[in-house]
C-alpha cells in the first residue's frame, strides 16, 4: 500500500463520515474476535449505512488494494467473519445497513437490508401473521445467512436459506452493484446468479439487500421430549413420524446423553424430566400448523403417533415421553452448545451424513475418539431430521493437552470418517472458513475449484474480499 494508515482513515472518513470509521484498539476488539474461532487484527472497522456507501467504500478499497472482510452478526462458527492477523484488513460491518424491512403479504416476501438481524425480521413479520422460517439459537444477519446458507432447527420442514431466497443485491469488490432483486418464484432463464453468493462466505461480493420467501405463521405448536435407547431407535422414530404426520412435523432434534447432562448442570432453572438419568438419546419433536387446535388437534396427533410406536416390540426403543411447552423444551435444546462450553475445552465439528447412516457414523466416531483419546468426552447433538450432527469433544483444560494439538489430530480423523467412509460433509451448515479451509481444499473436486477461480478472476481479480479461498 503506497498510502499511510492515517491517509486511509482520512479517505474512509471523507467517504462515509466520522462515525462510520472505527480505528481505536478498544473499538476494534469486538470486530476482531469470532464467536468460536477466528481472532485477528483489523486496520479499521467501517460501517456504511446504505448500498451506495458500500459501493463507494469497496471502490476506494480496491483502488488501494486493501483487503476487506464482511461481517454481519459475527455469529459464524468457522472463523470467516474476522480479519486475519496482518492488521491490514478492513472489517466491513453491516450493522448500520439495517433500516429496510418491507413485508409484502400478497407476494409473501420480505425485503431486508443485508445487516438486518433475524430477530428484527421476525418482529416485522409477526404483525402480518408471517414467518421467515430459518430458526436457530443465535441472531445472525441477512447477509451472513446468505453467505453461509444457514440451516437451523426447522430445515426439515422449510429448507435452508438457499431454498427461501428470491432476490439479492450484491456489491462486487470494485464497487459495482449487481441487482438481482426480482422477487420471482418462477424464473427459468438460464444461470441462477443469486446462488453464486449463497454459501460462498462473501468472497464473490457483499450482500446489501435480499428478498426472502416467508410463510404463514403457525398458530399452534406442540412439542415433546422422547427418550430413546439408541441411535437406531432415533432413526426408526423419525421414519415413523414422517410417515404418520407429514408436513406438520416441523423439527426433530436429537441430543445424546453426554450433551444433555451439562445443560441441567449449568442451567439450574431448567427442569430435568429424566431426574439425572438421561436415556442414550433425547429427541425434541415439534409439530406445528397454521390451523387452530379446533380444526387440527396436534397434541392428539402426536400422542397417537407415539402410542403406535410404543406398541411395537420393546416399545421401538422409546424409554420416556414428556410433552411440554415449546418455549421450555426449546430452551433445553438451545442451551446445549453454551453448557458444553462451561464444561471445559471444546472442539466442535458440524457434520452431516445421509440420514440412514447417522447412527452408524456417530458410533464409529465415538469409538475412534474413545480408542485414541480416552480423556475426551464425546458429546453429540443436532438436527437429525436433516442428517446433521454436531460432534463436540470436551476435555478438562490441561497444559499437556493444548486445543490446537488435539484439533490437529482429531479434525482430520473425524472429517475423513464423515466424508470418505460415510459420504457426508465436513461442514453441514456452518460454511467454509479458516477453521475448515484445509478440508475444503482436500475434498472439493479440482474442477469445482477451477470454476471458482474463474469466477473470482472476473468478480474480484485482486482477491480482496474475505479470508476464504474457494479456488
Ligand atoms: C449459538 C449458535 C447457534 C447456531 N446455530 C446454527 C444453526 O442451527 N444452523 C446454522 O446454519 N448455523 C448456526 N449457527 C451459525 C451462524 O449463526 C450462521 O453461520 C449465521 O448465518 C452467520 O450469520 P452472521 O450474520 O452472524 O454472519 P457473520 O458471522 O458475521 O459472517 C459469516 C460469514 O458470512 C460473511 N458475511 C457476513 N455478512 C455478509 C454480507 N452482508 N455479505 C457477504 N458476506 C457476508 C462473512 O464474511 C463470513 O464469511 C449458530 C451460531 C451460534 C453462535
Amino acid at each position: 500500500m503506497s498510502v499511510t494508515h492515517e491517509e486511509v482513515f482520512a479517505g474512509l472518513r471523507a467517504l462515509l463520515g466520522d462515525g462510520a470509521v472505527l480505528v481505536e484498539p478498544h473499538e476494534l476488539e469486538r470486530y476482531e474476535k469470532g464467536w468460536r474461532y477466528g481472532r485477528g487484527k483489523a486496520l479499521a472497522a467501517v460501517r456504511p449505512s446504505g448500498t451506495e456507501e458500500v459501493s463507494r467504500l469497496l471502490s476506494y478499497a480496491s483502488s488501494l488494494g486493501l483487503r476487506v472482510v464482511a461481517q454481519g452478526g459475527n455469529t459464524g462458527l468457522v472463523g470467516a467473519s474476522t480479519p486475519d492477523e496482518s492488521g491490514e484488513m478492513l472489517v466491513l460491518s453491516l450493522e448500520r445497513l439495517s433500516r429496510t424491512v418491507e413485508v409484502d403479504p400478497v407476494d409473501r416476501t420480505v425485503t431486508a437490508d443485508g445487516g438486518v438481524l433475524l430477530s428484527q425480521l421476525d418482529a416485522a413479520l409477526v404483525e402480518h401473521g408471517l414467518l421467515f422460517p430459518i430458526d436457530l439459537g443465535a441472531d445472525p444477519s441477512i447477509g451472513g445467512m446468505v453467505a453461509t446458507n444457514t440451516g437451523g432447527t426447522r430445515l426439515l420442514r422449510y429448507g435452508d436459506v438457499r431454498q427461501n431466497l428470491l432476490g439479492l443485491e450484491v456489491v462486487l469488490a470494485d464497487g459495482t452493484v449487481l441487482d438481482l432483486m426480482r422477487p420471482l418464484r418462477k424464473n427459468n432463464t438460464g444461470l441462477d446468479a443469486r446462488q453464486l453468493f449463497v454459501g460462498t462466505s462473501g468472497v464473490f461480493g457483499v450482500v446489501t439487500k435480499a428478498v426472502m420467501r416467508v410463510v404463514p405463521r403457525p398458530v399452534q405448536r406442540v412439542t415433546a421430549l422422547v427418550g430413546l435407547s439408541s441411535g437406531a431407535a432415533v432413526l426408526g422414530l423419525l421414519a415413523h413420524l414422517e410417515t404418520r404426520l407429514g408436513e406438520v412435523l416441523t423439527a426433530f432434534e436429537a441430543i445424546g446423553a453426554e450433551a444433555l447432562v451439562p445443560v441441567f448442570r449449568h442451567q439450574p432453572r431448567l427442569r430435568d424430566p429424566f431426574g439425572g438419568r438421561p436415556p442414550a438419546y433425547t429427541v425434541l419433536v415439534e409439530l406445528s400448523s397454521t390451523l387452530d387446535p379446533g380444526r387440527l388437534a396436534l397434541d392428539d396427533l402426536l400422542e397417537t403417533a407415539l402410542a403406535e410406536r410404543l406398541e411395537a416390540a420393546d416399545g421401538a426403543g422409546i424409554t420416556d415421553v414428556f410433552p411440554g411447552k415449546p418455549s421450555e423444551l426449546w430452551e433445553i435444546r438451545h442451551h446445549v452448545s453454551e453448557s458444553l462450553r462451561q464444561e471445559g475445552e471444546v472442539l466442535a465439528f458440524d457434520i452431516s451424513v445421509p440420514r440412514s447412516s447417522l447412527a452408524a457414523f456417530v458410533e464409529a466416531a465415538r469409538e475412534s475418539v474413545a480408542t485414541g483419546w480416552p480423556f475426551v468426552r464425546f458429546c453429540d447433538y443436532g438436527h437429525w431430521g436433516d442428517g446433521g450432527v454436531h460432534v463436540n469433544l470436551v476435555w478438562t483444560p490441561d497444559e499437556s493437552r493444548p486445543a490446537a494439538a488435539l484439533k490437529a489430530e482429531l479434525q482430520p480423523r473425524l472429517y475423513d470418517l464423515a466424508v470418505t467412509r460415510f459420504h457426508g460433509s465436513y461442514s453441514a451448515e456452518h460454511g467454509v472458513g479458516p477453521h475448515n479451509q484445509a478440508f475444503y481444499d482436500l475434498y472439493t473436486p479440482e474442477l469445482v475449484r477451477e470454476v471458482c477461480r474463474l469466477l473470482r478472476q472476473r468478480l474480484d481479480p485482486a482477491g480482496l474480499l474475505g479470508t476464504v479461498r474457494l479456488g
